[in-house]
């Protein structure tokens, strides 16, 4: 199957690794390339409007899927190709959810930390098996991934959760390892 949309979870700040940011520039352009659409939080602010304007940029397809309390409060990016508002959170992440065809987890905070764990714990619970990838760039996912090897030596994770999510190191690599899968 042909990957057309991919939800891209990723901080909303810049992080303090300029690397981070041109790396998310880098993901976007790569998308537009291969045709691949991106769903996010639509945002306009840190990882998420790099890889935003860069998917623009190189011609490709952008769905920003927001809450209307964030676009009262926050900064949207206005020129997304579809602007879908939502009325709450859950509204927002259940939609992103429905729209793509794989997930992706670049560096970012809590806010991503929750939307990739969420796509796991959905995943083993048997709601989707659409592949998830933790883009583990310069290292920067190790902690959770260790957290996850940790919650499975403890007993409370079967290791096969393992087989839910794929680990990359490069972005190059994000789109041949979900093409693999699809
Ligand atoms: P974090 O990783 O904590 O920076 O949070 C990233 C997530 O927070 C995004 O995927 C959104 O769910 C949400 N978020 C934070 N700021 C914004 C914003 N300005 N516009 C849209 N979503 C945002």
């Amino acid at each position: 199957m042909k990957l057309t949309s991919l939800c891209v979870y990723c901080g909303s700040s810049t992080g303090n690794e300029p690397s981070m940011m041109a790396e998310a520039d880098r993901f976007g352009h790569m998308m537009a390339k291969e045709g691949v659409g991106l769903v996010y939080g639509g945002g306009g602010v840190g990882l998420m409007g790099a890889v935003a304007r860069a998917v623009l940029a190189g011609g490709g397809q952008v769905t920003g899927v927001i809450p209307r309390f964030l676009t009262e409060i926050e900064v949207q990016f206005d020129e997304v190709s579809e602007l879908i508002v939502t009325d709450s959170m859950h509204a927002r992440k259940q939609l992103m959810f429905e729209r793509a065809q794989a997930f992706v987890a670049l560096p970012g905070g809590i806010g991503t930390v929750e939307e990739t764990i969420e796509m796991l714990t959905w995943a083993q619970l048997g709601r989707h098996s659409q592949p998830i990838i933790i883009a583990n760039l310069n290292g920067f996912w190790d902690p959770m991934i260790e957290l996850l090897d940790h919650i499975i030596k403890a007993g409370f994770a079967r290791s096969n959760i393992r087989s839910i999510y794929s680990v990359v190191d490069k972005v190059e690599d994000i789109l041949p390892r979900i093409e693999a899968s699809l």
